[in-house]
């Protein structure tokens, strides 16, 4: 099969979150069960250059549709860590992608939509006849309109559309301006609400929506989060157009790529270990400790890696280190936020708790300490108001590091209590709350300490089971392609 992703973002090279990963393991995974894979994304002038190998112009004169006329781009085409990419550059006053950052401008919505019109002219262009289009969030989600609306009319008529939505809290909304720069005319055809008109907000339109009503096949990050964005009100607004497009809807959880976040082989971390020689976390363990400058002693390491968004559960995470303290154990929090008022909150808290030997925050973004945090810690903590997937909690798992997490989303889906699952005593690997409120977070929080503390050959067995869950891409590989071959048959 042929697949081509068009993204906003790639691992290693133009990372915000997790999207970057998602695109970079099931690339590579599809491309080794034999499928022929490529990924098209924006030439930002903010990407990791070193991490692009034997980048070099191949196409010079693509000329990409624009308000009354045309914006010339060139196209680039490079290998990041042998994954085929192709990178469009536009030319033109507006620099699109010509910008220190990823996202955050007033003219985001314009910018992708721009994108998503070059990704499909230059496959149109190039003569390339992709089985599937996977597109990835609202930035993509206008490609399959301009397939439907343009394309096809013009013979483009073999590719299907795949797209996957990572959260339903970004959605592209925009006011009807967006028509005029990409030719989709006729604006009570494209403002209806059966196509891009917003659900929420009167005269808007919504890339996002429109997505998942032009595509083949819509796809969320885990089956839980697909349940709740249809049925329990998670959906941003979305709740309506899915449940008219539920036959083409479904949850796919992602995988985690083991050859970058395997406590084995990590270069990052100064003892590596597996299921047979778990001692050698206790290394990891002290190194981290060290670095941090935490007292060496008997109790428990309870972290915390991820961005200080209200979606992570602040609240929860700032009573979780006072409760974890009072507990008797230690608590490590590594992250930041691009809202200076809640880092400024974080720093308040870290300068509050400087003289404790059993805490430390640190307020930034280090994927070097995140892998040493992964190794050296005994828990994760992932309280989130809502979680579509999740990362944290699965890379937690393959380091033996116990995940206390809330009952939502991905969480939901690859978390499964010691005492309460529904699910045989082996595959039991962490501890899950479902009320987010403190009650809630205690009640979890507190046996995983006391286990930790009283019973540790129960957390050790906890721990085994925790690092024999496989959450590899080999099975959402195999999901992504059922999607494939059954929007390429139906
Ligand atoms: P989201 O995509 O909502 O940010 P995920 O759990 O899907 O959350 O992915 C988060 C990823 O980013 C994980 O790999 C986590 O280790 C990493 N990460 C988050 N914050 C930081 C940070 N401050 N420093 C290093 N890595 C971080």
């Amino acid at each position: 099969m042929f697949v081509v992703h068009v993204t906003p973002e790639l691992a290693t090279v133009a990372k915000v979150g997790g999207l970057a990963d998602v695109v970079f393991g099931l690339s590579r995974e599809l491309a080794i069960r034999g499928n022929h894979v490529e990924i098209v994304l924006p030439k930002y002038a903010s990407m990791r250059y070193d991490q692009i190998y034997d980048l070099h112009e191949v196409h010079r004169d693509l000329w990409v549709p624009w308000y009354d006329g045309a914006i010339h781009c060139s196209v680039y085409f490079g290998f990041v860590h042998d994954r085929k990419c192709f990178f469009i550059e536009p030319h033109s006053g507006d620099d699109f992608f010509d910008r220190p950052a990823i996202y955050g401008y007033p003219d985001d919505v314009l910018r992708y939509a721009f994108f998503s019109r070059a990704a499909i002219e230059f496959l149109w262009q190039s003569g390339k006849h992709p089985d599937v289009i996977h597109c990835h969030d609202w930035q993509t989600a206008l490609l399959p309109v301009y397939l439907y609306e343009f394309y096809q009319r013009l013979g483009m008529t073999h590719p299907r559309v795949c797209l996957t939505i990572h959260n339903f809290a970004h959605q592209g909304v925009v006011d009807g301006a967006l028509l005029r720069a990409t030719g989709l005319q006729h604006p009570e055809r494209f403002h209806h609400h059966d196509r891009l008109g917003d659900p929420r907000y009167p005269g808007m339109l919504n890339l996002l929506k429109g997505g998942i009503v032009y595509s083949n096949f819509v796809t969320t990050v885990s089956p839980r989060y697909a349940f709740e964005t249809k049925d329990q009100g998670q959906g941003f607004g979305l709740e309506g157009v899915l449940h008219a497009h539920q036959i083409k809807y479904g949850g796919v959880v992602n995988g985690i790529d083991y050859d970058l976040w395997n406590p084995e082989i990590d270069r990052h971390i100064p003892a590596r270990y597996g299921i047979e020689t778990i001692e050698a976390k206790y290394d990891d363990k002290r190194a981290l400790r060290q670095r941090l400058m935490l007292a060496d002693n008997e109790k428990a390491i309870v972290a915390f890696i991820g961005r200080l968004d209200p979606q992570k559960g602040l609240e929860l995470v700032r009573h979780a280190i006072f409760y974890t303290l009072e507990r008797g154990a230690q608590f490590v929090l590594l992250g930041s936020s691009p809202d200076p008022a809640i880092n400024a909150d974080f720093w308040g808290l870290k300068r509050m708790l400087n003289d404790s030997p059993d805490c430390h925050l640190e307020i930034g973004f280090d994927e070097d300490l995140a892998h040493l945090i992964y190794a050296g810690a005994d828990m994760m903590l992932v309280p989130s108001r809502f979680e579509p997937c999740g990362l944290t909690q699965m890379i937690a798992l393959r380091y033996g590091t116990i995940p206390v997490v809330r009952a939502v989303g991905g969480l939901a889906d690859t978390v499964f209590d010691k005492d309460h699952a529904a699910r045989p005593l082996h595959e039991r690997n962490g501890y899950v709350f479902n009320d987010y409120d403190h009650a809630g977070l205690e009640s979890a929080l507190g046996r995983a300490i006391a286990c930790y503390r009283d019973y540790p050959d129960d957390f050790r067995a906890l721990m085994r089971n925790a690092m024999h869950t496989d959450y590899s891409w080999n099975r959402p590989g195999q999901d992504y392609l059922n999607i494939y071959d059954y929007i390429r048959n139906g």
